[in-house]
């Protein structure tokens, strides 16, 4: 097969020449590998395009320079790549994960996501991770031969990065992990804590940039107050952009830095030979010190208390959760308001599955909006001044 690095590669990386293959069989590509092509499927994807309109932190026209998930993914990309190299694991398919992780978003972040899973709570409920999967393996309709985007096994295992046991029961292949208690590939763990990585870090740049958190504040906080107080001494007077973007930069190499160092000790330890044992460990070897982890927690909980639950952050997540209400409960009331492809999909759904069917045909339809096609929804539908047939149409 053309353009494998199979032979950089450690013997328990994912190796794309050993794939345990797609669920609809195809012939190999001429010169890339098979994760590869995955990476290629999900930038061609309409999901993928849409993750520029979706909410990170904050919404997405509150401000042009501030993360959205299509950005927050190329960071993630970046983080694991680099991990990926470095400890000659798989780059191609730590790339295509990372890129597909948040593909089953909802407009308008965990708000968007809390107020899907509360309408769907009869209904088998919503997860971004199983809806990621949702979306490569069904959702996407531009293949003749198959639904979805037909991606490889490490890819999707990938993506799939928790889920509640319940649903593991009926996510096949992917789902065993989650019932046997193994555990996923090195490319996929470490892409996990590449996300965690890029949102503590580029939360802090947005939460400063909005004006919600200062440098002051953050001085509380070890992992930034080590860094501050390096530039500082390097660069006295520095002003605080370049101050902070010097800072940031610094705080996501100490993290990489460490997890690889972490890792690498774990992973020598283990002797591993194959991808077998990296699954059969008893615990993810992919990890950061315990003083990491220290230092990560008191980071999380600053973020979580002065931006996440800032009041100004709660006002549009409550705006948003009522958007979303408005618009399942406007469409469960009606189905004859979806537009034409909506309701063609919850009308194949209920054939298989009745009721909850459509209510996951519904939320199919608004987990793939994007913050602003939600907004103009919720107009259409609930504006009575919205009356012309141009605007009744998406
Ligand atoms: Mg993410």
């Amino acid at each position: 097969m053309s353009n494998s690095y199979s032979g950089q590669l450690v013997s328990y990386a994912c190796n794309d020449t050993k794939s345990a293959g797609r669920r609809f069989e195809e012939t190999h590509p001429t010169y890339r590998n098979e994760y590869q092509r995955d990476r290629d499927r999900i930038i061609h994807s309409a999901a993928f395009r849409r993750l520029e309109y979706k909410t990170q932190v904050f919404v997405n026209h509150e401000g042009d320079l501030f993360r959205t998930r299509l950005t927050h993914s190329l960071e993630v990309a970046q983080i694991a790549r680099s991990i990926a190299r470095e400890l000659k694991l798989h780059e191609d398919l730590t790339e295509a994960i990372a890129l597909a992780h948040d593909l089953g978003h909802t407009p308008f972040g965990h708000a968007g996501q809390t107020a899907l899973n509360n309408c769907m709570k009869d209904f088998g409920g919503f997860e971004h991770n199983i809806q990621s999967l949702r979306v490569v393996d069904k959702l996407e309709q531009k293949y003749a031969d198959f639904d979805g985007l037909n991606l490889s096994f490490e890819t999707r295992e990938g993506i799939l990065k928790h889920c509640a046991i319940n649903n593991a029961k009926n996510l096949g292949d992917v789902g065993e992990r989650f019932l046997n208690k193994t555990q996923p590939s090195l490319e996929a763990q470490l892409t996990d804590y590449s996300d965690e990585t890029a949102y503590n870090n580029h939360d802090i740049d947005d939460g400063i940039r909005y004006g919600l958190i200062s440098i002051d504040d953050l001085l509380n906080i070890e992992l930034f107050r080590m860094q501050y107080d390096i530039v500082n001494k390097q660069y006295p007077g520095l002003d605080n952009k370049k101050l902070v973007h010097e800072i940031i930069r610094r705080m996501i190499n100490v993290m990489v830095v460490d997890l690889i160092d972490t890792s690498r000790q774990n992973i020598n330890n283990a002797n591993l030979n194959s991808i077998e044992n990296v699954r059969n460990q008893k615990q993810k070897l992919m990890a950061f010190s315990e003083q990491m982890n220290e230092q990560k927690l008191q980071l999380k909980q600053f973020l979580r208390k002065n931006l996440y639950q800032h009041y100004r952050v709660h006002r549009m997540s409550k705006k948003a959760a009522d958007v979303i209400e408005a618009l399942f409960n406007a469409f469960m009331d009606d189905l004859k308001i979806l537009p034409t492809e909506a309701l063609e999909h919850c009308n194949t759904l209920k054939v298989k599955h009745g009721d909850i069917g459509i209510a996951r045909g519904i939320s199919d339809y608004i987990a793939g909006m994007t913050d602003r096609y939600a907004i103009v929804e919720y107009e259409r539908i609930f504006n009575p001044r919205q009356l012309s047939f141009v605007n009744l149409h998406p």
